[in-house]
């Protein structure tokens, strides 16, 4: 059946509803990705562009079979496209281009004009990649700028991490926003894309920041001291921005103590060769993998050369002297170990979470004073938790 032109009408994505035909929308790009489907009937290779698109009222998924063969579609571009149809799949309306889809390049001007006090508030731990179309209150726990590369020319890049009473997330802005840790503020018009399997906000050119009462949120000293959680609980979150976790050092993860890095990459190599740059004149460096264990779990935490050289109280240069007096005895790693080991450490940084648990980038780790015998007694309570 062929919809007439005068029966297709135009509507806001909110409205979109499964089984919907005739359909034009007016929505801008958020991605969009080329791939070929196989044809089921003859085994055909099929073009599709699939992706999401928002009008500011929803964003849906959308997939546009057989779409001309020109260049990528950017996002952030307009498109006014009917006829669509739309299915509905996990309860969440998809649309459908074609053929007879005619597609347009449209204004932004012409998108629903959206009165962005009415969009639904949203909490830090209920994000997820893609959103869009939301306000959220929270907390600037950190905030800072770096300069990057784009295509050759110098940007400033603000990043820092928000927090509010259900989470933290990482944030990136290309505009300044003035904002300090510790200020209260509502984000509206943002989207959330995913970095390193962790959903990160975006704020773009239209994002709009305000100043916002504190009700609800963490204190501006707790948002910046970090969000105290159990390992078990960063575990079952799948990590975090800024955790802050309590537990004892209970051993040390290979590879700890010296280790020779390629000049080029960072990488670690083994017998003056990298694995993508070959011979090299290695540097040594220093690092800690701790097992940190707070009796809910155990992390991984990641200190690099000043870090180690802190915990341990001594550096880099000592520790090569070691291994230089002792060359087959591995003092430093030994050393280093009987160091740390039943320490009880608080730990503040960036944690994730892959196949071998929960490690986590400190930012600081702060070391509680414990006599020997209580450092002790905290070792065994672990051991005998985990052999019982
Ligand atoms: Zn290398």
């Amino acid at each position: 059946m062929v919809t007439e032109p005068a029966a297709m009408r135009e509507r806001p994505l909110a409205e979109l509803r499964g089984g919907d035909q005739g359909v034009v929308i007016l929505a801008r790009v958020v991605s969009a990705e080329r791939r070929d489907v196989v044809r089921r009937s003859d085994g055909g290779r099929l073009p599709v562009l699939s992706g999401f698109l928002t009008d500011g009222t929803a964003t849906v998924r959308f997939t546009w079979w057989d779409p001309p063969a020109l260049g990528e579609i950017e996002r952030g571009t307009v498109l006014r496209a009917g006829p669509v149809t739309v299915r509905e799949f996990r309860g969440e309306p998809e649309v459908s281009l074609s053929w007879r889809t005619r597609v347009e390049e449209a204004s932004e001007a012409e998108l629903p004009k959206v009165d962005l006090t009415k969009l639904p508030m949203r909490t830090v731990g209920s994000l997820r990649a893609r959103d869009e179309g939301f306000r959220l209150d929270a907390r600037v726990a950190r905030a800072g700028a770096k300069t990057v590369s784009i295509k050759g020319e110098d940007r400033r890049l603000h990043e820092g991490v928000l927090v509010d009473a259900t989470g933290t997330i990482g944030f990136t802005a290309w505009s300044e926003f003035r904002w300090v840790p510790g200020d209260a503020i509502r984000i509206t018009g943002a989207h959330v894309r995913e970095f390193r399997s962790r959903p990160q906000l975006v704020l773009d050119e239209r994002s709009q920041v305000e100043p916002v009462g504190a009700e609800g949120l963490p204190t501006a000293s707790s948002a910046t001291s970090g969000i105290s959680a159990s390992i078990a609980d960063v575990e079952r979150l799948g990590g975090g921005a800024l955790v802050r976790v309590m537990g004892v050092v209970v051993g040390l993860s290979p590879p700890s103590g010296v280790v020779q890095r390629c000049p080029e990459c960072r990488r670690s190599v083994r017998e003056e060769r990298c694995r993508v740059h070959g011979v090299v004149a290695a540097i040594a460096d220093l690092r800690a993998r701790a097992i940190l264990d707070d009796g809910t779990g155990a992390a991984t935490v990641n200190l690099d050369r000043a870090a180690t050289e802190r915990a341990w109280g001594h550096d880099l240069r000592y520790a090569i002297d070691r291994a230089r007096v002792y060359p087959n005895d591995s003092p430093p790693e030994r050393e280093l170990a009987d160091a740390l080991f039943g320490r009880r450490w608080t730990v503040i940084g960036l944690a994730s979470v892959d196949d071998f648990g929960v490690s986590i980038t400190p930012e600081s780790i702060s070391v509680s004073d414990e006599d020997g015998a209580s450092r002790l007694a905290t070792v065994r309570r672990v051991w005998s938790r985990d052999s019982a």
